[in-house]
């Protein structure tokens, strides 16, 4: 036997048998009528429509058998399917590729046998018609002309079959797109937002029903006119453009506009669009956002109210402050003055103005914190953040309140490991709260200590905390909140016994949550308290953080000012000695007779710092490690730059060298007293000239006042009363100085300055501001490059201007 072998297109044809979906359906009649016809036109016991499978023959239609398939291996139709003609077989016990054949041999005994190929709708031969005898037979060319028309019917059918199969997909398309047509319809008309399809043409082609209940216009109306008559005419040329940017292909995203109601209202639109291009149509969504504009425009306006509201006030609070601080300055400034003439009066009446000083400074300290909480609930307060190195602030802290420890026995203590890196706050107002929490401890403390301690972490790099720690009072587990609350006290009769308002807690914890940082507390009564500001691990401050304002530069304009002043040479001092205690020393005396001072631990770096900084004056060690004092003046004598600088040689061993030491200006012994600097720094540098100072001020006190502290310095004054007073002034006298109030009638101080540097006479006429105005960061700005420095009217006025006139004139107060 012979089984039939695969065509070369089997796997086509097999995929063309699958897509016609017959295999395994139940019989039809349209092909039963078929083979019902086949058999009796040839008059055969069988016929068959059969389709070839991959590994059996199915019979679709079938006369005389009971099987509905056959193993392929041993089918007639597999040969059959391998040509287009009509395979004959006319004795297949004959034929030995089917003599073996089960079918032959066994049931249904076929002997003829008659197939004509049937092709699927694509072409692929998918089974046959064929008829079977169980005797051998001829086949006329009429009857394979029968044969082969009747398999064409059943192509016909088969293609029948697949036409139906298609009209009921499409039917099921139809009726699915039917329904999402109408769901989509649905929320069309739904759609309280407007959507509409609009032509490139600029008219609107189809707009939901939010259209009419928006505009108010019926949907006809809205269409017969171009859509841009329906826009605000304000908004129509970007509409127009909005519209051309989208005919050339792009989206719109968040385009606003106005439309027009019925009524002559507008509505804001606020669209989203996309153009279709092939059919030359807008697709577009608009938002109604009236209401959010209108709520938007009463938002503006309300904020706009409350700036203006909180302008009003802080301008208010600064103007307060400054008529408050104006008089206060005076009774605190006049009592100062008459204290240092205590000699002159009795000690009841010094207790009396004590008194009166004492109070004066409680109030301004008062004004001054309700200035700040002020400032900060308005959200003001503006920090100028920069790194601050803690040792140093705790020193200056440490060092101004000594004197406060001291008169109570107590000693203040600080630890502040080395090598540590700089934080990020705000110098001043770290201090601020350093000052409040150690001058809290030092308050509550009568006996035993206080330690401020910086406390660093695991790096040993970055400060982790600062404590300030006392051994006093102590405050009672119930009142550790309430200390932090403006005007809140352990008890209502502290402020009486240990004086204070109340607000610096309040003031110091605002200050450091604005600079990162937490403020805690810890006590136990009796036994001490513990202050603990938390530094932020990633430094950041959520105040306003404003550039560092004038008055803690160095003002660029006083190096200008000194190089200009007649016969005042800046004065700079250089101290080389191996010794710390003697060099400080030596030091301190000469900042207090007016110099600056540079410091140099040995020869080596002595000669360079001398290069450097050129100092009018050089007081020079001779027992000195390394290069000795002998070699640095030798050194100096070699170098024409530093030829004529003058050496006082400050030495024990100066008296018995005297011979050696060519060159020195003067020789003294150590310890060096500080007439006897004096004398030599009066003989080897100009003396300062002491001429005239202008004070201009509207306040009377505040003039007097302004004018008995620089009187002190040895300097002629002559006053004005405001601005343009002061401009006459400087006309006629030419003075060296200028005290300058800023807020005062007819022309204040800034007026004032700007008129005077505008005459390149003045440009450099050195001015200290000395006002009770609280200063913006702006206006310190625009102070900056104008004045020596901004000096705030209060208790420690006498103290800042002696600073100033030491630093940046060269002068102190003559004894
Ligand atoms: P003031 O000290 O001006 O009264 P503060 O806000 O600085 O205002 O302090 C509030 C209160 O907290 C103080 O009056 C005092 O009762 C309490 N207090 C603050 N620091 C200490 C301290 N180190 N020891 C004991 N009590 C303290």
């Amino acid at each position: 036997m012979k089984s039939p072998e695969s065509p070369a297109d089997e796997a086509q044809r097999l995929a063309a048998l699958q897509a016609l979906e017959v295999l395994d359906t139940e019989p039809e009649e349209r092909f039963d009528r078929i083979t019902r016809l086949a058999r009796a036109v040839f008059d055969v016991p069988i016929a068959l429509v059969s389709l070839v499978d991959r590994d059996r023959q199915w019979f679709k239609s079938c006369q005389g058998l009971d099987v509905t398939e056959t193993d392929r291996s041993i089918s007639f139709c597999g040969h059959a399917i391998l040509r287009d003609q009509t395979f004959l077989v006319p004795d297949a016990a004959a034929d030995e590729r089917f003599a073996d054949n089960p079918l032959v041999t066994g049931d249904p005994r076929i002997r003829f046998y008659a197939g004509q190929p049937i092709k699927g709708p694509e072409g692929a031969r998918v089974g046959t018609l064929c008829v079977i005898d169980q005797r051998p037979r001829e086949f006329s060319e009429q009857q394979l002309g029968q044969l082969r028309d009747l398999a064409a019917i059943v192509e016909s059918e088969l293609a029948l079959v697949q036409i139906g199969k298609l009209r009921r997909e499409l039917a099921e398309r139809a009726t699915a797109q039917a329904i999402a047509e109408d769901e989509r319809e649905q929320f069309f008309r739904l759609s309280l937002d407007l959507l509409c399809i609009a032509g490139f043409d600029g008219f609107f082609k189809q707009l939901n029903p939010a259209w009419e209940e928006v505009l108010g216009y019926t949907l006809d109306e809205l269409k017969t006119r171009p859509f841009v008559e329906f826009v605000h005419p304000d908004d129509r040329e970007a509409t127009a453009s909005e519209a051309g940017k989208l005919a050339e292909g792009n989206t719109t995203v968040a385009f606003e506009n106005r439309y027009r109601c019925k009524d002559g209202s507008y509505r804001w639109f606020h669209w989203t669009a996309r153009p279709g291009m092939d059919r030359a149509l807008i697709y577009a969504v608009a938002r109604d956002i009236t209401d959010i504009k209108e709520l938007e425009r009463q938002l503006r306006e309300a904020k706009l109210a409350a700036e203006t509201a909180n302008r009003t006030k802080s301008e208010f609070l600064a103007n307060m402050s400054h008529e408050l601080r104006t008089p206060l300055n005076s009774v605190i400034g006049f009592s100062n003055l008459l204290l240092k003439k205590a000699a002159a009066l009795g000690p009841t009446e010094t207790t009396y103005l004590e008194r009166i000083r004492d109070n004066g400074k409680h109030l301004l300290t008062l004004i001054n914190e309700v200035l700040d909480i002020s400032k900060i609930e308005a959200g003001r307060m503006q920090l100028e953040i920069a790194p601050v190195v803690l040792a140093e602030v705790v020193g200056e802290t440490v060092a101004q309140l000594e004197g406060m420890a001291h008169d109570k026995g107590l000693a203040v203590e600080s630890e502040v490991p080395d090598g540590l890196e700089p934080v990020q706050a705000d110098p001043q107002r770290l201090k601020q709260v350093l000052i409040n929490l150690v001058g809290n401890a030092i308050k509550f403390t009568e006996t035993g200590s206080v330690k401020v301690r910086v406390v660093p972490d695991g790096s040993a790099r970055h400060a982790r905390r600062i404590e300030v720690i006392d051994s006093g009072i102590g405050i009672p587990a119930t009142k550790l909140d309430r200390i932090f609350e403006a005007f809140g006290q352990v008890d209502g009769s502290s402020s009486r016994k240990f004086g204070g308002t109340g607000l610096g807690l309040t003031i110091s914890r605002s200050l450091c949550e604005l600079m990162g940082c937490e403020l805690t507390v810890a006590s136990e009564t009796g036994a001490g308290s513990t202050f603990t500001i938390h530094l932020p691990r990633t430094p950041g401050a959520k105040g306003i953080a404003g550039e560092r304002p004038a008055r803690r530069q160095q003002p660029g304009f006083i190096a200008r000012a000194l190089g200009e002043m007649p016969g005042d040479a800046p004065r700079t001092a250089l101290v080389i000695d191996d010794e710390e205690d003697s060099r400080l020393l030596i030091a301190e005396q000469l900042r207090e007779l007016g110099c600056d001072v540079f410091l140099a631990p040995s020869g080596k770096q002595g000669l360079r710092l001398a290069r450097e900084k050129r100092p009018d004056l050089i007081t020079l060690d001779l027992m000195m490690p390394g290069m000795n004092g002998w070699e640095v003046l030798r050194r100096f004598q070699a170098d024409p730059e530093l030829r004529d600088v003058p050496v006082v040689i400050v030495s024990i061993v100066a008296g018995e060298n005297r011979g050696t030491l060519f060159g020195a200006v003067e020789i003294v012994d150590k310890p060096v007293g500080r007439s006897t600097l004096k004398r030599v720094i009066e003989k080897h540098l100009h003396p300062r000239r002491r001429g005239e100072v202008l004070v201009v001020d509207d306040d009377p006190s505040s003039r007097q006042l302004l004018a008995e502290l620089v009187g002190e310095y040895g300097f002629r004054v002559v006053e004005a009363s405001n601005g343009a007073e002061g401009l006459a002034q400087i006309a006629r006298s030419k003075p060296d100085l200028v005290l300058l109030d800023l807020m005062m009638p007819v022309m204040d101080g800034l007026a004032f300055l700007s008129r005077l540097r505008k005459n390149p006479e003045h440009r450099h006429l050195p001015v200290i501001v000395v006002s009770a105005k609280d200063l913006t960061l702006n206006e310190l700005k625009r102070l900056d490059d104008q004045v020596l420095a901004v000096l705030a009217k209060g208790d420690s006025l006498d103290e800042a201007l002696n600073d100033v006139m030491r630093r940046a004139l060269g002068v102190g107060p003559q004894a």
